[in-house]
């Protein structure tokens, strides 16, 4: 159904098509532009993070994959990566069911086996990443992303835990891939040099915290290669961890390329996120991957939330 506002902006971008023909007359030029509307108009370009769905979507894969597609979702990143499978289903079958709904595997989310990093399970969780980047390499994925918090006691196990982001960078760049990190409230908690603990939020008011004190993530930032690793911001996270995603978009212009776009439930409802400052800013950065996330949907299924959450971007007048 054509609105108001899609009228208008077809009538726009039929006047571009016609300048964008540029030669011949009005008549051809008109011609000409059909299809440039076509395209142009076609969808708003945002993902989803196919975790929002949980089980709903281990029912019917390819019908929910193509549901997805239909309520404007124009690229995934996948969560459930075991043993070569997604959920149940093996790699390559989703792929191509993927293929068969119009959307693009782009990303995935895989946590190493082990939580505490240290000198002697290096091998194992390089061995990890190795056989998990080479997995999702052959189906064309390009984002190899962790959304687990290591163990981050203090500044010196933070700064190893750059060090292990660093290397499994380099494997994943070996695959053909990049290599980035997600993040939850937790990040945004400081830790000392030689701690033992982390501190949150208000938590550090009248505490005398010594020099060197340092936001995990800021932590995080500084102790990784930019070349070999990037930052998914989740930004409903981030607010959680009484941070603002938007002054670290502004602060990591280059580390952080991949957001998370969440709220308490269905995008928009709580109140709680800025999101046209968030994509204002992101689209000034340059971040072309956005997925959304949900959790938490209550009194109706994943799929419509998921669906009210399309419904929001492609209603929102800030989403390109
Ligand atoms: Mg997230």
């Amino acid at each position: 159904m054509t609105n108001r506002r899609d009228f208008l902006r077809n009538a726009s971008l039929f006047t571009l098509g016609g300048l964008l023909a540029g030669k011949g007359s009005m008549a051809s030029a008109a011609t000409n532009a059909a299809p440039v509307i076509n395209n142009a108009h076609a969808k708003k370009s945002f993902g989803l993070q196919i975790y929002s769905l949980g089980r709903e979507l281990g029912e019917d894969v390819p019908g929910g994959l193509k549901k997805v597609a239909g309520m404007g979702y124009s690229y995934i990143e996948l969560a459930g990566y075991r043993d070569g499978k997604i959920g149940q289903v093996s790699m390559a079958d989703f792929k191509k069911m993927a293929d068969d709904a119009g959307l693009v595997i782009r990303s995935t989310h895989v946590n190493p086996p082990v939580n505490a990093y240290n000198q002697s399970n290096k091998q194992q969780i390089m061995d990890f990443w190795k056989k998990t980047a080479d997995d999702h390499a052959k189906i064309g994925v390009k984002l190899l992303i962790q959304p687990g918090q290591p163990s981050t006691r203090s500044v010196e196990e933070t700064s190893f835990v750059g060090e292990i982001f660093n290397e499994a960078g380099k494997i994943a760049k070996a695959a053909g891939m990049s290599f980035g990190y997600h993040n939850h409230s937790g990040e945004f908690a400081r830790v000392i040099p030689g701690g033992r603990e982390s501190f949150v939020g208000r938590s550090i008011f009248g505490r005398n915290l010594p020099e060197g004190t340092e936001i995990i993530y800021d932590c995080m930032l500084r102790n990784t290669d930019p070349s070999l690793v990037f930052f998914e911001t989740d930004v409903y996270w981030t607010v959680m961890g009484q941070q603002d995603p938007v002054e670290y978009m502004q602060k990591y212009k280059n580390r952080i390329t991949v957001l998370h776009i969440k709220d308490k439930a269905v995008l928009g409802k709580s109140g709680m996120m800025n999101f046209e400052m968030i994509f204002k800013q992101a689209y000034e950065n340059g971040i072309k991957d956005f997925f959304v996330e949900l959790e938490n949907v209550q009194n109706m299924s994943q799929f419509d939330g998921v669906k009210g959450c399309a419904d929001y971007l492609n209603n929102a007048s800030f989403v390109k």
